[in-house]
């Protein structure tokens, strides 16, 4: 009997992105619990380099990548680091440009999938890394380095503001269309990168896109609003109930401080122990005892305190609700997402509902409770709007993306590839060394503006005031060692 053999992951990461095997198309998709910046990167990664490994690229032919969010750039910078053409398209005027003028909101590259990974405040990644900040600041830091890496290459081309509407086999490769017309080349391989689509847009409660402004967390008791109603349970509605009630939410830094806070906790290891991925079954017991541990147990007193001031009695209370057979637990949100709505929970700052918010004569409805529209703020998160991979993979091809990603999930959203990453660039050791210098000295000063970085032979070095957290320092930075060389005096 033949032996069983083992599929490399290189080859497993291939098998899943490839809806159909007879075509060279290729698809990085947003299935599964862990679909943000960081494990998106990672997806984009790992695919570029299993297709290196697989030989499944062609070097005389250039590679489509269609769309221009972050997977679609991390993937046109890998393929290109890789030795390969790239053709990068993108729908909007814009790279990135829904996150690019998002100021209101703070990015972590472990939050999401915290305490499933540890809070480390980089992203560790071989190019393209970035640390936590304000979403608009790292994603126009990360463009501009793509874009530097653009102007010293011909083999990355990128079109802006071009839809792309199908895939179709040519006799000489794979070309694409757009508004009816098929573009001139034959590509060998196309990989799509489109997202999830955009968010929903209720006919009755339109809504403000989750990266625009909308001043909500500027709300307080004193504008005749009653109510405030949330409706939706993914992370974009718990983020924003938790806005509404925090005085000190800070962009999001309240929720950074309240995981740092329990990073290597029994409230972690309880969610841990808990749960298979912490996300997807009904885990209410499980986030509000844990919520009850950090507001009775004496080790969390600092915690407890600053979450208690920050929900004060002068801020509104908030009416979160979700259509029949979800709930806030249910949702494929964060932990640390669910674990702060269960705190809110327990002191009645955040009232949970089920059903679906429709209009109601002058006023509105959820389930059976009715609220006057004058006194009353809406706040709608219902997720994106269809999935913009529809038009290039039939229902059974999703099914099987969708299958393979997830059961695939722990692969393909953590760094898989088992070598140095690809590098056929013709950077020197000099010039490779002088940008990642660059890059940390960027990266640091956006955690503690005062720390002075330094490139030694066995990695960075850095000096710190004493006042900095030393838990917020990367450990190591795009792969390289980060040591702390001595503290001096505050502002010394
Ligand atoms: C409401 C919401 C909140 C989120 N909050 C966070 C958060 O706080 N932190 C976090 O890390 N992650 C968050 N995420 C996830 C994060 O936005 C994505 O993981 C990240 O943007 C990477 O996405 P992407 O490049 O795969 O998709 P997108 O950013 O959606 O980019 C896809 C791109 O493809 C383009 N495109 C689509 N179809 C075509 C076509 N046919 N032709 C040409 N171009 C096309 C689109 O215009 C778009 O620019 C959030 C997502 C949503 C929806």
């Amino acid at each position: 009997m033949a032996a069983k053999v083992e599929k490399t992951i290189s080859k497993q990461i291939v098998d899943a992105c490839q809806p159909n095997r007879a075509r060279d198309i290729y698809c990085i998709g947003s299935f599964g619990h862990f679909v943000n910046f960081s494990a998106q990167q990672h997806r984009a990664l790992n695919l570029a380099w299993a297709l290196h490994k697989e030989d499944r690229l062609d070097n005389t032919k250039a590679i489509a990548v269609i769309g221009g969010g972050l997977t679609g750039v991390t993937l046109a910078a890998a393929l290109v680091r890789g030795g390969y053409t790239v053709h990068l398209f993108e729908h909007r005027k814009e790279l990135m440009a829904h996150q690019l003028s998002t100021d209101h909101r703070l990015v972590h590259p472990a939050i999401n999938s915290w305490p499933f990974v540890p809070m480390i405040p980089s992203s560790s990644l071989p190019f393209l890394n970035w640390v936590s900040g304000p979403c608009s600041k790292v994603v126009s830091g990360l463009l501009r380095e793509f874009e530097e890496m653009a102007e010293q290459t011909d083999r990355l081309q990128i079109f802006r503001d071009l839809e792309i509407s199908n895939v179709d086999d040519g006799l000489e490769g794979l070309v694409l269309s757009h508004k009816g017309a098929v573009t001139g080349t034959r590509y060998g391989c196309v990989v799509l990168a489109v997202g999830f689509g955009d968010e929903k847009e209720e006919e009755s409660f339109p809504a403000i896109s989750y990266w625009h402004p909308d001043g909500i967390e500027h709300q307080t008791l004193t504008q005749d609003i009653q109510y405030f109603l949330v409706s939706g349970c993914g992370d974009g509605g718990l983020i924003d109930a938790l806005r509404v009630i925090h005085r000190d939410f800070d962009k999001g830094g309240l929720i950074f401080e309240t995981a740092y806070a329990l990073d290597g906790t029994a409230v972690a290891e309880m969610i841990l122990a808990h749960s298979d991925s912490g996300r997807g079954s009904n885990k209410k017991a499980v986030y509000i005892d844990a919520a009850r541990m950090i507001a009775s147990d004496p080790s969390y007193a600092n915690l407890q305190k600053t979450l208690v001031r920050s929900a004060g009695l002068k801020r509104p209370v908030v009416r979160l609700s979700a259509r029949n057979g979800t709930d806030p637990f249910l949702s494929n949100a964060a932990p640390v997402h669910k674990l702060m709505i269960a705190h809110a929970m327990l002191s009645d700052r955040i009232l949970y509902s089920q059903g679906t918010l429709v209009r109601n004569g002058n006023g509105v409805q959820v389930g059976r409770n009715k609220y006057d529209a004058p006194n009353t703020k809406i706040v709608v998160r219902h997720g994106p709007n269809g999935n913009p991979i529809q038009r290039f993979c039939s229902q059974e091809e999703i099914t099987f993306l969708r299958r393979e990603q997830e059961d695939l999930e722990d692969v393909l959203s953590k760094k898989s590839w088992t070598e140095p990453y690809l590098d056929a660039a013709n950077e020197t050791v000099g010039t490779r060394a002088e940008r990642l210098h660059r890059q940390a000295v960027r990266a640091i000063k956006l955690i503690c503006p005062e720390a002075s970085v330094s490139a030694g032979n066995r990695g960075f070095q850095i000096v710190l005031p004493k006042s900095a957290d030393l838990k917020r320092i990367p450990h190591e930075l795009f792969g390289i060692p980060v040591k702390i060389r001595a503290t001096r005096k505050s502002g010394g």
